[in-house]
């Protein structure tokens, strides 16, 4: 197996990426936040079978979390991710500092409209200014022919296709299925944050999509219906507190009142200290 290699610098990265590429390599791309899991392995799997040259990037991303958001807090278990980039096959893994990132205050943004203000923009207004911001910047640092995202983030996959697409930026966008629990509950970094009652009752959370599913499939169509049995689910959490349920339209995020081909279920809880969201792809016309 062939070493991999850390780059921490943006040279570095970008001088392993041109010897790759001048042997004729496809290059693949993960961006993560590290703290990695079965959720981002299913990616990096993605990514070695469908390229030949993987690069996981593992930045803790300061301009998408909120004031007073996790950032500190966020996991930093960088050994342990090494090792699992290495066991996966991963090439290089680009873990920049936050100095590398940003040697100046950042004055470049990249804003995409109207997909970025329903669902999470609603809660976090500068999230996805961050997302988009710091998605650039690593593209043009990496120069990837397939950057690999998970459909957990559903708005984020959507709004980076977007901005893909709109700025003519010469890569595909793969969008990976959700990997969940066995109970359900989707992957992330942050179920780390929940006591033992809370993981138990954050299972509810993919109960009330699969109730949305469930009334779809026997013929209900109004949402508000749908969105009142899902939130009656969700209220059984005792710590929780709803950000938002939604059912909105797949490909616009637009709010719909009957449900007609391919919608969008989304919710978002906070439980305790974690922010925890959801979402599931409903084909109606099915
Ligand atoms: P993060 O480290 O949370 O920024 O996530 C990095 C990438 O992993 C994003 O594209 C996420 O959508 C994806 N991801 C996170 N959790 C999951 C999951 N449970 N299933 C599939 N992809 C995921």
């Amino acid at each position: 197996m062939v070493k991999m290699e850390v780059a921490r610098t943006i040279s570095a990265v970008r001088n392993l990426v041109k010897a790759a590429r001048s042997e004729g390599k496809k290059i693949g791309f993960v961006p993560t936040m590290g703290a990695l899991h079965i959720g981002h392995i299913s990616l990096i799997e993605a990514a070695v079978q469908q390229t030949d040259f993987v690069v996981v990037s593992i930045f803790v991303n300061p301009t998408q979390f909120e004031p007073g958001g996790d950032f500190k807090k966020y996991p930093r278990p960088f050994g342990k991710d090494l090792e699992i980039c290495r066991k996966k096959g991963v090439d290089v893994v680009f873990a920049p500092t936050p100095q590398e990132m940003y040697p100046m205050e950042n004055l470049a943004w990249v804003n995409v409209e109207k997909l970025t203000e329903p669902l999470c923009g609603q809660f976090r207004p500068r999230h996805f200014l961050g997302v988009t911001t710091v998605c650039a910047k690593l593209f043009n640092i990496v120069l990837p022919d397939i950057a690999f995202f998970g459909r957990k983030d559903a708005q984020q996959a959507i709004v980076i296709k977007r901005m893909v697409a709109d700025l003519n930026m010469p890569l595909e966008i793969a969008v990976c299925p959700t990997i969940r629990e066995q109970d359900g509950l989707a992957v992330s970094s942050r179920n780390q944050y929940l006591t033992c009652k809370q993981r138990k009752d954050a299972t509810l959370i993919y109960k009330s999509l699969q109730k949305c599913q469930t009334m779809i499939e026997s013929g209900v169509t109004e949402t508000q219906e749908i969105m009142a049995q899902m939130r009656k689910i969700l209220n059984q959490i005792p710590s929780g507190k709803i950000e938002y349920v939604s059912i909105v339209d797949a490909e616009t995020l637009e709010n719909i009142d009957q449900v007609e081909d391919k919608v969008l279920p989304a919710v978002s809880v906070r439980i305790g200290s974690a922010r925890l969201i959801d979402n599931i792809l409903v084909d109606a016309s099915t």
